[in-house]
C-alpha cells in the first residue's frame, strides 16, 4: 500500500530559499521515496512581506503536491508549524525549516526509523550553530529546562522532526494556545528515537530569530512546563527570612554587649535594597505565569488563516480552533476567509 508523506515548512520572508528548498524535497522524494510514498508539501506563509507569498503561490498552482496555507499575519514559527500540522494529510509528517538549514537528505533515514516502529523521530543537531552567544544561550536553555521540567527535551532538537498522524492528532487535541512544540511532543509520550544531522549555514536572507524572540520562546517553555521558578521563590523567601532573623539576633547581641547598632546601618540598607530587588524579581516571575494564564483563558486561536491554495482535503480545511463552524468554501486561489487578528 502506498503511503503519504507530508513535509511542513514554515516560511517567513524566505524569497531566495523557497524554490531551492522545494526542489531539494522533490528530488529526495523522487530518488529515494517515490516507489513507496506519495508526497505532499505544505508551505505555511507566516505573514511574509518580501514577495515570498507570490513565489509560494506559483509553486502551489504549478505542483499538485504543494499546498499553501497563508496566515493572516506573522504569528511566529511555532504557530506556523501548528498550522501546517493542522492541514497535513500524511501518514507521517516531517517539519523542517525553509531556509535549507535542515538537510532534506535526512528524510529517508527518518522514514526508515518510523518503519522500524517509532512514532516520533527527532533530528538532533550534531554541532551547534550560530554565534557564540546563541550557542551558549541554547546550551544553557536546554540544561536549565531539563533540570526543572519533568518533561525532558533532547538538547539540539529543534523543530526538524517526523511524527505519525496519530501523534499529530494527539497534539492537535491539546487545548493550550501558548505552544512550545519541542516540549509538547515529548510530553505526549509515544515511542521516539533520534537521528543526527549537521546544520548547514543559512542559504540566503537573515535569521528571523532574534535574541528577544528566543527569550520569549524560553519563557513560554518554562511557564508551560515547570512551576519550579514559583517554588524557587518560596524557598528564596524563606532563606531571606532566616537571614534577616539571624541579622536581627546579631544586632541585639551586639547591643547587649555594648556595641553600637548604628554602626550597622549601611548593611541594613543594603539588605533592604536586596530584598526589594528580590521581591520585584518574584513579582516579575509571577507576572509571566499570570500573563500566560490570561492568554490561555482568552481562548484566542494560535493562528488565523487568510487563504489556502491547493488541493487540501475538505475535512482538514476547518481552522482547528473553531471546529464547530462549517467548513469554508472549496479550495481556491482567491481568499477563502479573512479574519481580523487581534494582537
Ligand atoms: N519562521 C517563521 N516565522 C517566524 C520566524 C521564522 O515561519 O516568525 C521560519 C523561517 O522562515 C525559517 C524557520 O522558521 O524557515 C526558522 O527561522 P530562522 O532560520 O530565522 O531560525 P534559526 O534557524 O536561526 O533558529
Ligand atoms: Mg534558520
Amino acid at each position: 500500500m502506498r503511503r503519504l508523506i507530508t513535509i511542513v515548512a514554515p516560511v517567513y520572508n524566505e524569497r531566495e530559499n523557497i524554490e531551492l528548498a522545494h526542489r531539494q524535497i522533490e528530488a529526495i522524494h523522487e530518488e529515494r521515496l517515490a516507489d513507496r510514498f506519495d508526497l505532499e508539501v505544505i508551505l505555511v506563509d507566516d505573514g511574509s512581506t518580501d514577495g515570498s507569498t507570490e513565489i509560494l503561490r506559483r509553486l502551489a498552482v504549478k505542483h499538485d503536491h504543494v499546498r499553501l496555507v497563508i496566515l493572516a499575519r506573522n504569528f511566529g514559527h511555532q504557530a506556523a508549524i501548528s498550522a501546517g500540522y493542522h492541514y497535513a494529510n500524511g501518514d507521517v509528517i516531517v517539519t523542517m525549516d525553509s531556509d535549507l538549514q535542515h538537510p532534506a537528505e535526512k528524510i529517508p533515514e527518518m522514514v526508515t526509523r518510523w518503519q522500524e516502529g517509532y512514532d516520533v523521530v527527532y533530528a538532533v543537531r550534531e554541532a551547534d550553530h550560530g554565534g557564540f552567544l546563541k550557542r551558549w544561550c541554547s546550551r544553557a536553555f536546554y540544561r536549565v529546562f531539563n533540570l526543572f521540567s519533568p518533561t525532558k527535551i533532547l538538547p539540539g532538537s529543534a523543530d526538524f522532526r517526523l511524527i505519525t498522524r496519530q501523534v499529530r492528532d494527539a497534539l492537535n487535541q491539546l487545548p493550550e494556545r501558548c505552544r512550545f512544540l519541542r516540549g509538547l511532543i515529548p510530553w505526549l509520550g509515544f515511542r521516539s528515537t533520534e537521528v543526527t544531522y549537521t546544520p548547514r549555514p543559512r542559504m540566503a536572507g537573515e535569521p528571523k530569530y532574534r535574541f528577544f524572540h528566543s527569550l520569549g520562546l524560553s519563557v513560554t517553555a518554562f511557564t508551560g512546563f515547570s512551576v519550579a521558578p514559583l517554588r524557587g521563590l518560596l524557598v528564596l523567601g524563606v532563606l531571606f527570612l532566616l537571614v534577616s532573623v539571624g541579622y536581627l539576633v546579631y544586632c541585639f547581641a551586639d547591643w547587649l554587649t555594648g556595641g553600637t547598632v548604628v554602626r550597622g546601618w549601611p548593611s541594613i540598607v543594603a539588605l533592604i535594597v536586596l530584598t526589594q530587588g528580590l521581591m520585584l524579581i518574584a513579582f516579575g516571575i509571577q507576572a509571566e505565569y499570570l500573563a500566560k494564564i490570561i492568554q490561555e483563558v482568552k481562548q484566542r486561536p494560535e493562528f488565523v488563516v487568510r487563504e489556502v491554495v491547493g488541493d487540501i482535503r475538505e475535512q482538514n480545511r476547518v481552522v482547528r480552533d473553531t471546529p464547530e463552524q462549517p467548513a469554508p468554501d472549496p479550495p481556491t486561489t482567491e481568499p477563502t476567509s479573512a479574519q481580523e487578528a487581534e494582537t
